[in-house]
């Protein structure tokens, strides 16, 4: 079975429990049967076995037979901090963010900001990230950050990091010459943009504006597109 799931804390040796829509897919989808061997991860990095060792309606149980360490993570640390867009584009958005190989989403509170990231958006997000990471081949999850404000958060990354913030005045992403830096933060601002202030205190804290290009991206588009970037030039 190529199809991954997803349980907490996994360790050979031990049970673990597949339960709600996963345990459904695996019993009146796949027809799953005592015995049967499936694919897992927590989300710490690793992918295990699991043995099928009984299957009810709702849940199905499984011995943890084997881990494998496989990494498929950047070789650097990327942090995407957004202005997050609103409903099924800020789902999107996590869900692109994750595939591409995201280390970090940190919310980011903007003046011109739309999106509020309550503790219930947040944990949804989280599931956003655990369905896209099983499909994706990620071991380890991308994390979802706590909201902070843009002005702080622009002054708290230090300079050993490579720190870019879009904005379609700034200089061509393509122009930027490789860097080595032990991380990158990468930040983006809500469908108002930026305002003047915080542009300014992102340049006076140190962060380098790149543009995507003439044309005016969604917020969406506009954090794909500068990770894919940065993902690419700077691994
Ligand atoms: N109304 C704003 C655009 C906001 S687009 C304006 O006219 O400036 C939302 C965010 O996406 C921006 O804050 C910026 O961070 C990013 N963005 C959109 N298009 C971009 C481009 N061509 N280059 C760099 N960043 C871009």
């Amino acid at each position: 079975m190529s199809e991954r799931f997803f349980a907490e804390n996994l360790a050979v040796g031990s049970r673990a429990r597949l339960t709600g829509d996963e345990a459904r897919h695996l019993a009146a989808v796949m027809r799953a049967k005592v015995g049967d061997e499936i694919t897992l991860l927590d989300g710490s990095g690793a992918e295990f076995t699991g043995r099928i060792v009984a299957i009810s309606k709702s849940s199905v149980d499984l011995n943890v037979v084997q881990r494998r360490e496989l990494s498929r993570e950047l070789p650097f640390e990327l942090t995407l901090a957004v202005a997050l867009p609103r409903g099924e584009r800020q789902k999107w958005l996590v869900e692109k963010a994750t595939e591409l190989g995201v280390t970090k989403l940190v919310p980011l509170e903007t003046e011109r900001g739309v999106a509020v990231a309550k503790d219930s958006s947040l944990a949804r997000l989280h599931r956003q990230v655990i369905e896209a990471s099983k499909q994706c081949g990620r071991n380890r999850l991308m994390e979802i950050g706590q909201p902070l404000p843009a002005l702080a958060y622009f002054s708290a990354i230090g300079s050993d990091r490579l720190r870019l913030l879009a904005d379609p005045a700034g200089q061509s992403l393509g122009q930027l010459a490789p860097q080595s830096q032990a991380g990158v933060h990468v930040a983006v601002g809500p469908e108002g943009g930026f305002t003047s202030a915080e542009v300014a205190a992102a340049q006076a804290a140190g962060w380098t504006l790149v543009s995507l290009g003439p044309r005016i991206l969604r917020v969406e588009t506009a954090a794909v597109a500068l990770a894919a970037c940065v993902a690419l030039h700077h691994g």
